[in-house]
């Protein structure tokens, strides 16, 4: 009889989610069995033959010799680029990082093909390739599984060796040999780790709440605080809580009536019902303490009660007589 009470609702509210978020299809990259034996060092180095120029002072040019120098010297080693360009079908919860280590694992998948035989992948991303000279055990799950499948090919008789490239300085793959590039239209394995899931589901989250927020348009806070964000608070707590309530708009002053069950308090001059807006920049009335306090008689409530609260807001509110009211 009670069925329908007890239907799945919340599981079903969950899919509209995931679905709506991009998620219903996406799935976790499981985390790997990971044997990290302190006698083996896990790593792999990479080759940087540009770590003693600054990339803000070296010109091109510089770059380009010395890569022609560092291929000179490995001229036996077939040379694999990974383009930063290449666009891979991922998903778009992967981050950039998981986008640019995937792309490494792809490239090491794509030697595999080929016969055993020395070879040097280039990359231009640093976090990555130093992400993989220092594994531990929170490491990206697809370092480990680029540990993995580079073991296995050196057992098969390859030499492997990974090289950094600074980006946009005209070190390409264009010129020679291009295996990656070749596989550009590939479509790798989709699944995404757990940490870039909780990331992209933040930010689903957080554009969420601001859309909402934005539609709020008559609610008092939003005036002073347009952006959904967390705002410092301040050191003094009786400070603080009277800052928050004139950002909200209800102080004891404008909003006890409600609960006395009397009239809103009345602004005579301006016959208008009184609110903190009125107070800090309608009313005339105070026009000459504004000018006073704040060096001007018309000032928003952004410029009051921001992030940062004007210094001279609450010996303002002092010299009407309406901070005890507050
Ligand atoms: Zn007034």
């Amino acid at each position: 009889m009670l069925d329908h009470l007890w239907s799945p609702r919340f599981l079903r509210r969950a899919a509209g989610f995931l679905y709506n978020i991009n998620l219903d299809t996406a799935q976790i990259l499981p985390n790997p069995v990971i044997l990290l034996t302190p006698w083996i060092p896990h790593v792999l180095k990479f080759l940087n033959p540009f770590e003693n120029y600054d990339k803000t002072i070296t010109a091109s040019d510089i770059y380009l010799q010395l890569f022609a120098h560092h291929r000179e010297l490995y001229q036996h080693f077939i040379p694999v680029f990974i383009n930063s360009t290449l666009s891979f079908q991922l998903h778009p919860s992967c981050s950039i990082f998981t986008a640019e280590i995937r792309a490494i694992l792809h490239s090491l998948s794509e030697i595999s093909n080929y016969p055993a035989d020395n070879y040097i992948i280039y990359s231009d991303s640093l976090s990555v390739l130093q992400a993989l000279s220092s594994l531990h055990r929170h490491s990206h799950p697809l370092a480990f599984s680029i540990l993995d499948l580079h073991d296995r090919l050196v057992c098969k008789g390859f030499s492997i060796l990974l090289c950094w490239v600074p980006s946009h300085v005209g070190i390409s793959g264009n010129e020679i040999a291009d295996i990656a590039a070749k596989n550009a239209s590939a479509v790798l394995d989709n699944s995404t780790p757990l940490q870039d899931f909780k990331r992209y589901i933040n930010l689903a989250l957080h554009s969420r709440w601001e859309n909402h927020w934005n539609s709020q348009s008559m609610n008092k806070l939003r005036s002073t605080k347009p952006v959904v964000e967390t705002w410092p608070t301040l050191t003094n707590r009786k400070a603080d809580t009277i800052i928050t309530r004139l950002r909200v708009g209800h102080t004891r002053y404008t909003h006890r009536h409600l609960l006395m069950g009397e009239q809103a308090p009345m602004c005579t001059q301006c016959n208008c019902i009184m609110s903190v807006l009125h107070i800090l920049s309608e009313c005339p009335n105070f026009n000459s303490l504004r000018l006073r306090y704040f060096q001007t008689s018309s000032i928003s409530l952004t410029d009051l009660l921001g992030k940062t609260p004007h210094v001279h807001l609450l010996p303002f509110f002092k010299s009407i007589g309406f901070y005890p009211l507050i």
